[in-house]
């Protein structure tokens, strides 16, 4: 199912408002266009987004503000989400996408490390993935990759109709 998601991803932003002004941080969107496709489910694409948004707030001490930014590639989307918070150690990285790893259960924040690893599971079923880069002390960026909707509009802009009897291609927009 195409979905558009830049409408999608502005209602989850809303929903997080209130949790988000209370701890004053600012949820930003950034997008390279205002139309963009991906082939998902609507509610399993709203779980991956709200799973890295409520990391995003959970794990920044209530303070620096949060940045999705959504890019087309020629053969991709990516969805990223910026947190500037408490960051992942280098050894912790590989673990994060397991179930129930919390890389501090001490000091708990509530949760049962099982966000990630849904969101793996459900990127992997898009045929997409899932990266991670993150510096301790100053934040991390999760960034969603999605392979890229054929859009036909687009892919019709390649076939110039063209009349061997007349002196001039067709105009396409006529
Ligand atoms: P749940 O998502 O089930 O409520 P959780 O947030 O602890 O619990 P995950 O979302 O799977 O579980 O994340 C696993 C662990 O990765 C977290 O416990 C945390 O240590 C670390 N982590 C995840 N996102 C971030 C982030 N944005 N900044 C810093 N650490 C993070
Ligand atoms: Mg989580």
């Amino acid at each position: 199912k195409k979905q558009d998601i830049i409408p999608i991803l502005k209602g989850i932003i809303e929903s997080f408002k209130n949790y988000a002004t209370e701890n004053k941080q600012t949820i930003y969107i950034t997008h390279s266009s205002n139309q963009i496709y991906i082939d998902t489910d609507r509610d399993i694409f709203e779980k991956m987004i709200i799973n890295l948004i409520s990391n995003a707030i959970k794990y920044s001490k209530s303070t620096g503000d949060i940045h999705i930014t959504v890019k087309e590639y020629k053969h991709s989307v990516s969805i990223s989400v910026a947190d500037s918070g408490i960051g992942i150690a280098p050894a912790d990285i590989d673990n994060i996408f397991k179930r129930y790893y919390q890389v501090d259960r001490k000091r708990s924040v509530s949760g049962t490390g099982i966000g990630l690893a849904i969101v793996n599971e459900f990127i992997e079923l898009h045929n997409g993935n899932v990266t991670v880069q993150s510096t301790p002390g100053k934040g991390s960026v999760f960034e969603l990759s999605f392979p890229l909707v054929e859009d036909s509009v687009k892919s019709n802009t390649n076939i110039v109709p063209y009349a061997l009897n007349k002196q001039e291609p067709i105009d396409p927009n006529k």
